[in-house]
């Protein structure tokens, strides 16, 4: 079964909206010093969404803390940015999950639709299959995935899991917002939180 993803600007609105929640957490949070978190956003260009993305829908949510001496960054999760790739992570789920399934897509067709190049998606598979599976983050999350049936392919099994339960939109979401914690910097590193 393949899963495509919602086509609409909405959905990407709606993925921005859960950022900014996401943020929002984090800026309550403050900084670990004590100081008060600034907004310090970075433009980036994300590839993969298929229409145009705003100025601000483009914009990877980020904070500074405002006490001298510290001035730390704090970046929140997001269920658009995947780490430091380009492509949105919902793109980079998606074509690697179509290099996989019953009848893997071939990479050609991948790549001229979503115009990432073959090492791209190559390296997108080495990130699936040989990265994280050992991060923390998913020795820890997998066990709380168990009544998701059996996990046999990543992230294939992942978008399956979701997808098939869920009306599109509200799949995904759940499914970038349970990836969301491998999005900060270092968070390939980091514990689940819940
Ligand atoms: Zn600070």
């Amino acid at each position: 079964m393949y899963h495509e993803l919602p086509r609409t600007a909405s959905f990407w609105s709606f993925l921005l909206a859960v950022d900014e929640d996401l943020a929002e957490e984090a800026r309550k949070q403050g900084c670990p010093c004590g100081g008060s978190l600034h907004c310090a956003n970075y433009p980036r260009k994300p590839r993969g969404a298929g229409l145009e993305l705003t100025e601000f829908q483009s914009l990877r949510l980020s904070f500074c803390c405002d006490r001298d001496g510290c001035r730390k960054r704090a970046t929140p999760p997001s269920v658009r940015f995947l780490g430091r790739k380009v492509y949105l992570g919902a793109i980079v789920i998606l074509v690697s999950t179509m290099r996989q399934g019953p009848t893997p897509r071939r990479v050609r067709e991948l790549s001229i639709r979503f115009g990432a190049d073959e090492s791209t998606i190559a390296r997108w598979q080495i990130f699936w299959r040989e990265h994280f599976p050992q991060t923390p983050f998913w020795k820890v999350a997998r066990a709380g995935l168990v009544t998701l049936g059996e996990i046999k392919s990543l992230p294939y099994s992942l978008v399956d899991a979701f997808l098939s339960r869920h009306p599109p939109s509200e799949g995904w979401m759940l499914l970038l917002r349970f990836l969301s914690p491998i999005t900060v910097p270092g968070g390939l590193q980091i514990k689940v939180s819940q």
